[in-house]
């Protein structure tokens, strides 16, 4: 099976000749070219650079499945009048969010994806990445969840306080995130992206937002990414934050996969066994090994251990072996390239508890 045919079976439900790998790659492949950060990120982003750093990525890790262009929290903030700081080895962060006063939430306009930089030359880069490898490798999009895109544009504590206090201005800035998601969703499904879609949806989060605005917006907003990402053929992934696990929040799962959704990616702190047992039939399951502890420190023992537990919970049909949540550069390649390799090797019949 070639990479791309793996995944596919995997998010629908099938059984791949072996369980695919998803790294959500976001700006590891910085690391992997040797670039400081700036030079692909700021300005007008460079498509091209972003492009080889993705496809060399792929190369030397030999993942069944990539996001198909660097990518980083707040991409749109400084065409929409905020500000960026573009540290030379680290991720981007926001120095000042584009809509810290609530004028601003009503003035903005909505970029165009396939014409506006940078988020046109984002679309290249998924474009460049599909023409050299989109015939073997899946190719995935990455938007922003509503609440958690309005939480970037607005700064989260200030969305956080207008859910509280100005209700209406919030319901706009989480609408204008709303539409921004569906524009790029449909550009990236449309200009390179050849597998799924994926919602990134770290405050689109019950134990932020509480369960009532999660079904609120969070859904809705998840149901209008997955009927534009239908519309071009594909499926969605979807990865809000949260304990889904526990009895509190666990209905809210069934919810979001009756948003039409064909994979759910569970974050740090989630049962992954309780999960494919719960929801397994009716979703395809991803996660895998936490992202901040295990794979970040190591050492290789711990990781090729706890991922092989997730192989033997949720493999071999219907999972797609993840980390916990996105990868960022400064994450040790050598651990990375532990996990990628450990469920390469995964035999289903040698390694199954009895
Ligand atoms: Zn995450």
């Amino acid at each position: 099976m070639r990479p791309r045919e793996r995944m596919e079976a995997a998010l629908r439900g099938g059984a791949p000749d072996r369980v695919p790998v998803f790294l959500r790659d976001l700006t590891l492949g910085l690391d992997v070219i040797g670039v400081p950060t700036p030079e692909v990120c700021s300005g007008k982003f460079n498509a091209e650079l972003s492009s080889r750093a993705v496809v060399a990525t792929q190369r030397a890790l030999g993942h069944d499945a990539v996001v198909g262009s660097i990518q980083f929290c707040g991409l749109e903030t400084e065409m929409l009048g905020g500000e960026l700081h573009f540290p030379e080895r680290t991720i981007p962060t926001i120095l000042h969010p584009p809509f810290a006063s609530p004028e601003d939430v009503d003035r903005a306009e909505l970029p165009d994806p396939l014409r506006d930089e940078p988020l046109s030359n984002v679309v290249k880069a998924y474009e460049l990445t599909s023409s050299s490898v989109g015939d073997e490798v899946a190719i995935l999009g990455n938007i922003e969840g509503a609440v958690t895109k309005a939480g970037m544009l607005r700064g989260l504590e200030a969305l956080l306080m207008d859910l509280l206090t100005d209700r209406g201005l919030a319901e706009r800035t989480i609408e204008f995130a709303a539409r921004m998601g569906e524009d790029l969703a449909d550009a990236l499904a449309s200009h390179g992206v050849n597998s799924a879609l994926f919602v990134a949806a770290a405050s689109d989060n019950p134990d932020i937002i509480g369960p009532d605005d999660f079904r609120r917006y969070s859904l809705p907003g998840l149901r209008r990414v997955v009927d534009v990402v239908n519309a071009n053929g594909l499926p969605t992934v979807f990865h809000p934050h949260g304990i889904f696990t526990e009895p509190m929040f666990s209905p809210l799962v069934s919810e979001s996969i009756a948003q039409g959704i064909a994979g759910f990616q569970f974050a740090e702190r989630n049962d992954l066994a309780f999960a494919k047992r719960e929801w397994g039939n009716v979703t395809c399951i991803l996660g895998g090994v936490d992202a901040f502890t295990t794979l970040l420190l190591g050492p290789e023992e711990r990781i090729i251990r706890e991922t092989e537990d997730c192989l033997r919970s949720c493999g071999p049909s219907g999972y797609v072996m993840m980390c916990s949540c996105s990868l960022h550069r400064g994450m040790p390649l050598g651990n990375v390239k532990a996990m990628v390799d450990a469920c390469r090797r995964w035999d289903p019949d040698r390694l199954r508890s009895p």
